[in-house]
Formats: structure tokens, sequence, C-alpha cells
């Protein structure tokens, strides 16, 4: 029987049964290119499917993020205010001190936030060590909360990822940012490989990794299917894709670059919901650019974290208020802290594990104490 050309259209992206979107790490770039050139509305049908099949669609990840180190970054990142190599008006600060952080990190806690994200601008940890000792305990303060908790530091060593995941880290973030070939136009102090090691590393220490890019830094769209292509081979998926959409910031090489247009935001994220069915996709930077119908059609699509509270690390971001009133608005709660099943699997091994070292330590107390008896 031969179906017309408007019933296989219909059939194709038609919510199928959950045995048909599994989650695959052996995507070719010309599959994915597929789905995102794919007519929009089809696209977004599809990736509403997939969302369902996987995640609950009410569900939102609210996430506060806090900038505990400013500017003065020797990275040349061509997006970035916090780059010296710029003349921006972000100002250069220090590492802030433990309490104000834990301050925020309460308030985000009481404002219904579920994660706390800090970020320091500089390129890695090697000699600063009395400042990593001081974001560990910021990160086991934090997680003592209750809140799930991840930082941005820069590139790191299997060894710092160890001890971040020890002091109780759920997730690091590390951006590819574009694809493999453009990302030579955006960044040149350090490598792509540069990028996968960290996520490798924080990967093989057990701890969330959250990566994903930012779309409109001049990039094609065979750029944008070549990020979600790099991910998607990963040997697990990201826990987490953020997508960014580009502020322009004053004195940045990016400083004139065009907005990206909204249907490419959504075409991605539709795109990252159907190749990452697991994955929390992240609205991040650039959220405030779109309108509340925009953002909707976005969480329709498979978004479901933002960041919510006062700032981003250095662009706008929408206040804890807003975000409540438009999220009753249209049906949507915030996620609760560890629901993600791929994350809650991370953190029980974690759970797991602090109990065996707890029940050993007991045994051997209780060894002790029998042998002086
Ligand atoms: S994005 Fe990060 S690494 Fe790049 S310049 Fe900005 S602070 Fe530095």
């Amino acid at each position: 029987m031969r179906l017309s050309a408007h019933l296989r259209r219909a059939l194709a992206t038609h919510a199928s049964s959950p045995a048909t979107s599994p989650t695959r790490h052996s995507w070719t770039k010309q599959e994915i290119q597929k789905i995102y050139d794919s007519p929009l509305l089809d696209l977004v049908f599809r990736a509403a499917s997939v969302h369902r099949q996987h995640h609950d669609p009410s569900k939102i990840q609210l996430c506060t993020l806090m900038n505990i180190k400013t500017g003065g970054c020797s990275e040349d990142c061509s997006y970035c205010s916090q780059s010296s190599r710029y003349s921006t008006p972000t100002k250069a600060s220090r590492l802030v001190d433990i309490e104000p952080v834990l301050e925020a990190a309460r308030k985000a806690k009481e404002n219904g936030s579920t994660r706390f994200c800090m970020g320091a601008a500089w390129r890695d940890l090697s000699g600063r060590k009395r400042g990593f000792e001081r974001i560990l305990t910021m990160v086991r303060e934090i997680r003592g909360m209750g809140m799930e908790v991840c930082t941005t530091l820069g590139m790191l060593t299997p060894e710092q990822a160890r001890q971040l995941k020890e002091a109780g880290l759920t997730a690091y973030n590390h951006n590819l940012d574009t694809s493999r070939e453009y990302y030579p136009e955006v960044i040149t102090s350090r490598s792509y490989d540069d990028r996968l090691d960290t996520i490798s590393a924080v990967r093989d220490a057990g701890i969330s990794v959250c990566s994903g890019g930012i779309l409109g830094l001049g990039e094609s769209d065979k750029d944008r299917v070549g990020l979600i292509w790099e991910v998607a081979n990963m040997p697990e998926h990201p826990e987490s894709f953020p997508v960014n959409a580009l502020v322009p910031i004053e004195g940045t090489p990016l400083e004139n670059n065009e907005p990206v247009p909204y249907q490419t935001i959504l075409r991605t994220i539709s795109t990252a919901r159907i190749v990452l069915p697991g994955t929390i996709i992240r609205l991040a930077a650039g959220r405030q650019t779109l309108d509340e119908t925009q953002q909707a059609m976005c969480f329709m699509a498979g978004a479901n974290a933002v960041f919510t509270g006062e700032q981003m690390l250095t662009t706008p971001c929408s206040p804890w208020d807003e975000d409540k009133s438009m999220m009753g608005r249209w049906g949507l709660v915030g996620m609760g802290s560890f629901e993600q099943p791929n994350v809650a699997r991370k953190e029980g091994a974690k759970l797991e594990e602090r109990s065996a070292a707890q029940q050993a330590a007991r045994v051997e107390a209780s060894g002790e104490v029998q042998a002086s008896v």
C-alpha cells in the first residue's frame, strides 16, 4: 500500500513508543543533520514525544549560578567579558570568601533552586591550592544542605576531579562551545582535546558532566550539528547539555554579532532532545531575550532546566518570582534534587561507597573494641 506524502510525514513525526527512542552512542553527523533539517514543527513534535518518553514534562530544574571569582582570566574565549585580553566592563576580583557563597546557596534553596553552580574565571587550578581547598569546603557545605552542587573551574586533572567528587560535587560544567571544526575561530588558548580531557576526567571520577554550547558565535548549522554529534558519541551522554545564546558584550571580539534567530535555538534544543534523550537540556544564557511563549515552546521541545536567581556569570538572569509565575501559567513545577535518574545513579554510587566505608569503619572499630576487651 502506498502512503500519501502527508500521511508518511504524519506517521514519521507521530509520538512513538519508548522502544523507538533508545539512547544511542553511534550517531553519524548525517543522521543528526537530517533530524536538524526537518520541518521545524515536525521536529518540535518529535522532540516533545521523545521528551515525554524519558522525562516528566511538567518538571523544570531550577539552578542558581554564582560567580565566585570574576574576570582577569588568561584565556581568549572571544565571547567572554572575563578574559583579560579584552577591554570590557567586567572588573577582576579575587576568589570570594566561603560565607557569602553559603548565604547565596541558602537563599537559592529557599527560593526553590535545587542546584547551585559556582563559576571561577581562570584557565585551571594550578598554583591555587588554598583557593581549591576553599572551593572544596564550599562544595561540602552546599551538598550538606541537600542541594545538587556544580562548579565550573576551567581545566581539571583527574586528581582534582577525584577531590571534587570526594567533597560531594554533583556536576561539573565544561562546555565544548561549538563543533571541533569551528572551535579555533572562537578560542586559541586551549584546544578542543584539552576540553575533552577535562570532560573525561570528570566522567571517570563519577561526577555528572554538564557540557554544551553557545549559539550565535558565527557558526553554521553544520557546526551546531557537529557539537551535538560530539557529545552524542561520548561513552556516556553528558547528564546536562546547556544551550546558550550569545549575549554580545562590548569590548569582546564578538560584540557586533547578530542575535541568533529564535528558530535556530528551538531547532538546536529539539535536535539535542532527540539525540540525547536522557540528558537535561538547559536553556541557559540568553534566555532573557526570549518571551514567555518562546520559552514555553522550548520547554515543549524538551528543555528542562533554567538558571534562575539574580545574575548569570556576567549576563542578566530571570528572578525566581518571575520564573515561578511563568511556570505556574504553563503547568510547570520545579524538579527535586537528584531527581534525574542519571544524576541520581552517580550520587547513589557515592552514597553506597560512603555507607560501605562507614560500615567498614564500624566493623574495624568493633574489632578494636573486641580486641581490647
Ligand atoms: S569563558 Fe571561562 S575560560 Fe574562557 S575567558 Fe571566560 S572565564 Fe576564561
